[in-house]
Order: structure tokens, then C-alpha cells, then sequence
């Protein structure tokens, strides 16, 4: 492997590259970024659009809370990928070496045609699981096909327990639609995760009841920290709690003993937690501002407007779209992969930009990045 310093980026030369003649996309080198870090794990943002309006995801001046999917200012149909070029993107990156897909959004479930989408994607070899981030809304009427289409992981984003502050969070009294998924989801046999974003003075009187829940239900319970993303983000310091401060408030209802294999849980630290009644059930957090993962990062993000995006947290992005449509070949695809996860970021600055108070890391929106 050569080093190649160019305008301060650093490319490296692998010997997929130098013997590149043929169309084959046979893996010669796994997709490692040049702090050494394994990448293995997409996430496709399927659409920026949603059936939720939630105050910590989108910017105020896209939650026209009146109305359904379809307003505010949301992507066109023809600047989202098609599910042919998903497909295809999916295709070349198993070919190198990922085998995790997670699909996100915006909400992945209001996308027409998705339940066709996961079949295909199902007959791809060497992708072994098929993952999903939802609100929940549609997860009631959606939940027996996608085990079918062999989906078996979901993370369900709810932050209250509280129908009324459900109302406040997403603009939709859609509380109970996203409880009868999670029971839906939960008779099938899915293994579901619950994310919960901490907001003080908004769910931090929740904090107990959601850690009393991974007791009541097989659901993993995962406390995230409410982040600046987008450029007119509604984060503010004072709305801020760290998951140290989470953490205590749980121990008060029990104990937590670190999982001894942290693996495949991402970003989340996780926690048996028993209860004084002796009960047991998992609790997570997800601190990416407190005590930052990116030394462990593995995922590469592909955005609801086809940019290839190394970090979250980070606006350098690479146009596949662009690429997907001019003609490249796979190998020029898969170049330019290749090349996106070589420049991924370090780290990001969140620590910093939160202790200079400033509102935002980044300017990408969380509903186009997917989360
Ligand atoms: N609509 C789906 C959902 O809500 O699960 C998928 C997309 S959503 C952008 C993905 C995840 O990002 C959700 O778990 C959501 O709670 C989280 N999220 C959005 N904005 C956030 C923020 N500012 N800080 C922390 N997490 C955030
Ligand atoms: Fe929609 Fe998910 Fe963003 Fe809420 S967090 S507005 S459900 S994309």
C-alpha cells in the first residue's frame, strides 16, 4: 500500500486499485480507513421525509406540524436515489467487505416500494443482516412482512412514555400506534432496541420508567445524548444531560453491571440492569458528546440525497449520486468508496463545539443523514 498526500488528504494506493483492469469487484483489501478502522457497516438514509415532526431531529421551519409527510422542504422524488441504484450501491460495498446495513431516514417505513426494496437486498450474498431505525408508526402494519423478508433487528425511537408529551416531541398523537408496533414487533420475536433521546426539562422524568420498561419487556433501552446536528438545530445547553447523569438516576432503581462482550452494540455502552426486585434487562448509552466512540467507529453513511458521508457528525461527503448517474463503472464506484472511507474523519469535535457553546457540529440534517 502507497501513501499519497494531496491538498492535505491522504490517499492510499492499494493493490485493489493498481490491478483495477476488469469489472470484477472481488474484495482484494477490506475496507479499512487509514487509522486502521475496519468499516463494515452501512447506513442507507432512505428518504428525508417523515410522519414525525420530532423538535430534536428537524429544523422548526420544516415542522409544518399540520401536515403529513409530504411538506415542508423536503427532497424531490428524482433527488433520492432509486432503490436500483441503492441496490447497486449495496451490491458493491458487500463486494468489499460490509455486511451490516441498517436503513434509516427520514422515517425508512413511509418510502413506497420498501417492502420490495428489503427483498431484493435479501438476495444479495454476503450481507448478513438486514437492519432497521424507525419511529414506530407504521411498524404495526409493516411488522409481520418485514420478518418475513427476514429483517430480525429494530431500533424504535421513542422518547416518552407520556401521550401528551409524545404530541409535544413529534407535532402527532401517534403514541399509541408506536406501542402497538413495539407489541406487534415484540410477539414476532424481533429484537428491538429502544432509543431514547435525553432532553433535560423535556423526558428526564422519564429517565426511571424507560429503565423500568427493559425490565417489564425484552427491549434493549438505549439513553442517547441529545446532539447539535443541522444547521438550525433546536439544541441548547440547558436542554443537555450527560448519560453519567442518566446512569445515576437508573442506579437508584437498581444495579448495572457492564455487558462483558461490548460487541455489536455500536456506540452504546451496555448494562445489565437488575432491579431490587431481582429482575434483569438491558439499558444502554449512547454518548457520542461525554465520552466519544470514533476510535471504534466501523460505519459509513449513505444520505437520503445520495452523498456518501464518513462521519455524522462530519459535512465532507462524497456526491455518489453524481457518479451513479454519469456513467461510472463499478470500479470507478467502488474507487470512490474506497477513497470516502480512507478520509474519514479521526474524530469529530462535538466536546469542543458543546463546551464553546455553540448550537451546531454540523450541517447536515439528522433526517437526511439518517441518524
Ligand atoms: N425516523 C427514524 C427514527 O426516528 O427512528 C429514523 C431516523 S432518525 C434521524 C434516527 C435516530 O436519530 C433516531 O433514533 C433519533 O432519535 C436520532 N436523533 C435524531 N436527532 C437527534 C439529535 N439531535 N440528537 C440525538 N439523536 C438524534
Ligand atoms: Fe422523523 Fe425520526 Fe427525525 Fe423524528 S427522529 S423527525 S421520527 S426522522
Amino acid at each position: 500500500m502507497k501513501r499519497l498526500k494531496v491538498n492535505g488528504f491522504t490517499f492510499m494506493i492499494t493493490m485493489h486499485l493498481q490491478c483495477a483492469v476488469t469489472e470484477k469487484t472481488v474484495p482484494i483489501s477490506p475496507l479499512v480507513d487509514q487509522f486502521s478502522r475496519t468499516i463494515s457497516y452501512l447506513r442507507l438514509s432512505l428518504t428525508d421525509r417523515c410522519n414525525l415532526r420530532c423538535i430534536y431531529c428537524m429544523p422548526e421551519e420544516d415542522q409544518d406540524r399540520n401536515s403529513e409527510v409530504k411538506t415542508g422542504r423536503f427532497l424531490q422524488h428524482s433527488e433520492l436515489l432509486t432503490y436500483e441504484e441503492l441496490v447497486r450501491v449495496v451490491r458493491l460495498t458487500v463486494s468489499q467487505g460490509m455486511n451490516k446495513l441498517r436503513l434509516t431516514g427520514g422515517e425508512p417505513l413511509v418510502r413506497k416500494g420498501i417492502l420490495e426494496f428489503i427483498h431484493q437486498l435479501s438476495e444479495l450474498d454476503g450481507l448478513s443482516e438486514i437492519r432497521l431505525t424507525t419511529n414506530g408508526v407504521l411498524l404495526a402494519e409493516y411488522a409481520e412482512t418485514l420478518y418475513a423478508r427476514g429483517v430480525r433487528h429494530i431500533n424504535v425511537s421513542l422518547d416518552t412514555l407520556s401521550r401528551s408529551k409524545f404530541v409535544k416531541i413529534t407535532g402527532k398523537d401517534y403514541f399509541t400506534k408506536v406501542w402497538d408496533g413495539l407489541l406487534a414487533a415484540k410477539s414476532l420475536g424481533f429484537r428491538i432496541k429502544l432509543n431514547v433521546v435525553a432532553m433535560k426539562g423535556v423526558n428526564d422524568d422519564e429517565f426511571q420508567d424507560f429503565a423500568r420498561l427493559a425490565l417489564d419487556h425484552p427491549f434493549q433501552v438505549r439513553f442517547i445524548e441529545f446532539m447539535p446536528v443541522g444547521d438550525k438545530s433546536s439544541w441548547q445547553m440547558e436542554k443537555f444531560i450527560s448519560a453519567e447523569e442518566i446512569k445515576l438516576l437508573v442506579t437508584e432503581l437498581g444495579s448495572l453491571a457492564p455487558f462483558a462482550r461490548n460487541h455489536g452494540e455500536g456506540p452504546a455502552r451496555m448494562y445489565n440492569f437488575q432491579g431490587k426486585d431481582g429482575r434483569n434487562g438491558a439499558v444502554g448509552f449512547i454518548s457520542p458528546i461525554s465520552h466519544h466512540f470514533c476510535d471504534k467507529c466501523n460505519r459509513l453513511r449513505l444520505t437520503s440525497e445520495g452523498k456518501l458521508r464518513a462521519c455524522l457528525l462530519s459535512d465532507r461527503e462524497t456526491d455518489l449520486k453524481f457518479l451513479l448517474r454519469n456513467g461510472a463503472t463499478d470500479r470507478e464506484l467502488i474507487e470512490s468508496i474506497r477513497q470516502t472511507i480512507l478520509n474519514k474523519p479521526q474524530g469529530h469535535t462535538l466536546q469542543q463545539d458543546v463546551m464553546a457553546r455553540e448550537r451546531q457540529t454540523c450541517s447536515g440534517r439528522m433526517s437526511r443523514i439518517g441518524g
